[in-house]
């Protein structure tokens, strides 16, 4: 029988157009944490749950208090570095064996392995914005702002009659309960076209890109740990990225 990673290859030669999607798990071998593994996974430190639209909209010096650590955590996964998954994803690209990446993280490691059509679909750690004017500024400001003190960090230029700051800063990143940014009907429209998509590092359990896969034609899964999606996938791969990436591209050098 033949293994996984041959497969795989063979499928990703002959698909015309081959599109993946990447979850927190492609990223855990780069030191950043995902969300669920047991032990490790961010819900064991910090709730996310309360980083809803909600609460940001309705009392955002809570939500700031409150939420400081966690956006102090998120910071630090700037000085993240890509690891052998996603340089692999940016060399497939290149190769014209892919022709795009959807991906639920943040942190901007597949556009820093080389990447170039990425679908960043739950925002990044790059830009913030003045909820009042849409005004945008880094992310880096913001930070800087709630560090320093300034509970809820101020746009610089929102400003009333009598000179007081009025606008309210908040992250480039999809929130709970927050409207997907456009980039995501353009990204499940790639994923609708593909004749192939690859599901790497994703339980699949955050909506709505949960529902990408069961919207195209065929779908492999490559995640260290069982997914509610893996009946449904044409192949399973329960392996960890770097390694599952590094055999199917070294395969497809030979082939
Ligand atoms: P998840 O935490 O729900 O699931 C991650 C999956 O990756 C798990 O099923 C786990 O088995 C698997 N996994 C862990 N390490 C792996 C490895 N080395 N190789 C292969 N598989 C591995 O993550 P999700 O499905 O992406 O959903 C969580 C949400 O949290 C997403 O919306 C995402 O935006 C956000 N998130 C992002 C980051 C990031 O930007 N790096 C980190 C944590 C969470």
């Amino acid at each position: 029988m033949k293994k996984k990673e041959r497969l795989i290859a063979e499928q990703l030669k002959e698909s015309r157009k081959t599109v993946v999607l990447t979850g927190a798990g492609i990223s855990t071998e780069s030191g950043i944490p995902d969300f669920r593994s047991p032990g490790s996974g961010i819900w064991t430190k910090f709730d996310p749950y309360f980083m809803t639209r909600d609460a940001l909209y309705n009392n955002p010096k809570s939500f700031y208090e409150n939420g400081l650590k966690f956006l102090e955590f998120l910071y630090s996964i700037k000085n993240a570095e890509p690891n052998k998954a996603h340089f692999a994803i940016a060399e497939l690209e290149k190769i014209e064996l892919i022709s795009a990446v959807i991906t639920q993280n943040i942190d901007g490691l597949h556009k820093k392995a080389g990447s170039k059509e990425v679908y960043e679909i739950h925002g990044n750690l790059d830009e913030a914005y003045c909820m009042k004017c849409g005004r945008v500024t880094t992310f880096e400001e913001l930070v800087k702002k709630l560090s320093g003190g300034q509970v809820p960090p101020l746009c610089d230029f929102c400003v009333n009659r009598n000179n007081k700051k009025i606008g309210i800063l908040r992250p480039n990143l999809v929130l709970f309960g927050d409207i997907l940014p456009p980039s995501f009907n353009k990204a499940t429209n790639e994923a609708k076209t593909s004749s192939l998509l690859i599901v790497i590092g994703s339980s699949l359990e955050v909506y709505p890109a949960n529902r990408i896969p069961a919207n195209c034609k065929r779908f492999i899964i490559i995640n260290r740990d069982e997914t509610n999606l893996d009946s449904l996938a044409e192949i399973v791969w329960h392996e960890s990225a770097g390694k599952a990436l590094e055999e199917i591209l070294s395969i497809l050098t030979e082939i």
